[in-house]
């Protein structure tokens, strides 16, 4: 039996159902993490969620519980300061250097990324671009876009990848019909791998759940060896969780992610 320390769980989709009736948490999942957390596991939510929006979730699952980190945004890694108020603090220099890193890169790849939004845009002018880049920096400068469908969304990032090396570490996060412009070297694997390095573990003793393109990265093997996804998980992230000798489960998001961790009980 393994020893898991790390559980890192995407949270839309994958703790709770994304679409139809209310987002709650099933109770499987909250016995499941609890009975881990007994045997000294700890539980990230790895999400492309902000701090606020993952608290606003929290709100509203109904779990009775709440995560012992929070990786959010696809890149930033906080620890609790006031579990009970839901506040967070920054864990390590990690978030003050990934946000320098994505001011470089966007300030450098600026006139690539309003090129290529004004090819997306006149072929689909339907397209939303969202600004900010971050809650911290980057006010008005473009951070990501909302397609009207995964086909729209589709050819999105074929351009994208079109770009080659002209892009340089100028990279995205797709979640669905959203997509989050990037530094190629910060997303969720990134964040989970320096969680773990924070806390002194080795991946083999780190599970990572995910249902969409944005949680490839923590589910390769590398960051966590043991791997698992839903039921609704998309097919990219079935192939990835199966590559790596993870458990796909026929059961849908919460209830899935239950199953794989008793399965390592
Ligand atoms: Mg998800």
């Amino acid at each position: 039996m393994p020893t898991l320390r790390l559980i890192s769980t995407d949270y839309d989709g994958t703790c709770v159902p994304v679409w139809g009736g209310p987002q709650e948490m099933p109770c499987e999942l909250v016995e499941a993490i609890t009975e881990w957390r007994a045997r000294g596991a700890v539980w990230a939510v790895n999400t492309g969620r902000s701090p606020a929006l993952l608290n606003q979730a929290w709100g509203e699952c109904g779990a009775g519980i709440r995560p012992d980190y929070a990786l959010t945004s696809e890149r930033d890694v906080w620890r609790p300061c006031d579990q009970r108020a839901g506040e967070w603090a920054d864990f390590g220099d990690w978030n003050q250097r990934a946000a320098a890193e994505h001011r470089a890169l966007l300030t450098e790849a600026l006139p690539i990324l309003r090129e290529a939004i004004g090819v997306i845009r006149r072929r689909h002018a339907r397209v939303r671009v969202l600004y900010g880049f971050d809650h911290v920096n980057g006010e008005g400068e473009p951070a990501g876009l909302v397609a009207e469908s995964e086909e729209e969304m589709d050819w999105i990032v074929s351009h994208l990848e079109g770009l080659g090396p002209r892009a340089g570490k100028l990279s995205y996060q797709r979640n669905s019909i959203y997509l989050r412009f990037a530094h190629a070297d910060y997303h969720k694997g990134a964040a989970l791998a320096e969680l773990s390095r924070l806390l002194d573990l080795s991946s083999g003793e780190v599970f990572a759940a995910g249902d969409h393109y944005n949680d490839l990265s923590m589910l390769d093997g590398t960051s966590a060896r043991h791997v698992a996804c839903p039921s609704n998980a998309i097919l990219p992230v079935k192939e990835a969780v199966r590559r790596a000798g993870g458990h796909v489960s026929e059961l849908p998001d919460g209830r899935g992610v239950a199953e794989a961790l008793r399965r390592l009980l």
